[in-house]
């Protein structure tokens, strides 16, 4: 059996490093929107204006007309 270990993006492998299928979106891109997603945080990352929890929308795109944050991670 060889020896498989998946870690941070590679999979170590019978001795070889291999790099996971590439996804949409790197680790630091993916903390970065678990960090700053309306979604997660409640606000617009571009304009900070609040979307109204008790309402959330499926797609959160900022109503700040002067924003235009489109949210695009889905
Ligand atoms: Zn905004």
């Amino acid at each position: 059996m060889p020896l498989i270990i998946d870690c941070k993006g590679y999979t170590y492998y019978d001795g070889k490093l291999i790099p996971n299928k590439p996804s949409r979106y790197t680790a630091e891109e993916k903390l970065f929107i678990l960090d700053n997603h309306p979604f997660f945080t409640g606000i617009c990352p571009q304009c900070g204006h609040k979307f109204e929890q008790d309402n959330l929308p499926v797609h959160f795109d900022c109503p700040n007309p002067e924003c235009g944050w489109i949210d695009d991670s889905v």
